[in-house]
């Protein structure tokens, strides 16, 4: 039997994992959420056919899992009007909010509270997203499955054991999307210079992304390996990978990482 859960916030990362577990069969009947916007709420009811609230701490009475899906900037404001009902029923709390610390929600609910702290991306609107999981001391084994098993309704997951690796997630697959999006925006421009119209340097530019992504994730070989597999020497691949290298590639990567990292650290 599906355990309860309730989604306070119904915008984009809610529907996404509404939707997502829906899909795989969960028993819409378990799932509710909660939302200010009337029309959000309507929309929410008409497309998923899930109960939807306006009261947050009503709503949560009878869950078993609740999951923040508000913007960063109103979870303490949400936290703190559910506490109440939280230390009664004491629901494993999910939280998808970038950037806010489990100690700080843990605080405002009133402590001693489950919580699974995630960080996901925003490919999880598609279901391809990647998230990262990080559980209080306070939740049990069977909240870690519960926790993993409605992320995975938006993707795949990975748990870390410190919480200070979710700022290495958030530079990793958090704000990776944006990287991939860069890398392929440049590529697409080059390729319009070498002679391509822009709809063909779009198309091939993205078919090539998801299909280098797909071999790797298919393949037992690791990148390093995929790469010099493709690299004919003194072939064309090779000319360019070359200069790729030769301009710092590697180092602008990392310093792009270190920078995202430590704003993570700096914005929690
Ligand atoms: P969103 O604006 O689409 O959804 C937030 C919803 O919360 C809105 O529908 C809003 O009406 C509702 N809301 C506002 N105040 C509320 C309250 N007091 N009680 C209940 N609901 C309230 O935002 P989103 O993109 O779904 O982001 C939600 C969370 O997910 C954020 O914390 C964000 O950091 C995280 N996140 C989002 C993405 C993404 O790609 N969208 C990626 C990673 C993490």
């Amino acid at each position: 039997m599906h355990s309860s859960i309730c989604f306070i916030g119904a915008g984009n990362m809610a529907q996404s994992l509404i939707g997502g577990l829906i899909a795989s069969g969960y028993d819409k009947q378990k799932i509710s959420a909660t939302d200010p916007t009337e029309s959000q709420r309507n929309s929410v009811t008409q497309t998923f056919g899930i109960q939807c609230f306006a009261d947050n701490a009503q709503a949560i009475n009878q869950a078993d899992i609740v999951v923040l899906a508000v913007k960063p900037q109103t979870l303490e404001s949400v936290c703190e009007s559910i506490s109440d009902s939280v230390q009664t029923n004491t629901p494993l709390i999910i939280s998808v909010a970038a950037g806010i610390r489990s100690d700080d929600i843990n605080r405002w609910l009133g402590g001693q509270t489950a919580i699974v702290r995630t960080m996901p991306n925003t490919p999880a609107l598609i279901q391809t997203g990647a998230t990262g999981l990080f559980a209080n001391s306070f939740v049990t084994t069977e909240q870690q499955s519960q926790a993993e098993h409605i992320l995975r309704a938006a993707g795949i997951t990975v748990w870390v054991d410190e919480e200070a690796k979710l700022d290495a997630v958030t530079a990793l697959s958090g704000s990776g999307p944006a990287y991939y999006f860069l890398f392929m925006e440049a590529m697409e421009q080059t390729a319009q210079q070498l002679g391509l119209d822009e709809k063909t340097a779009h198309l091939l530019a993205l078919q090539t992304a998801l299909g280098s992504a797909k071999m790797a994730l298919e393949s037992h070989l690791d990148c390093a390996t995929l790469r010099k597999n493709v690299t004919s020497p003194n072939g064309t691949t090779e000319r360019a990978i070359q200069s790729f290298e030769n301009a710092g590639l590697r180092e602008i990567v990392e310093n792009a990482m270190k920078a995202a990292q430590n704003r993570a650290v700096e914005l929690a």
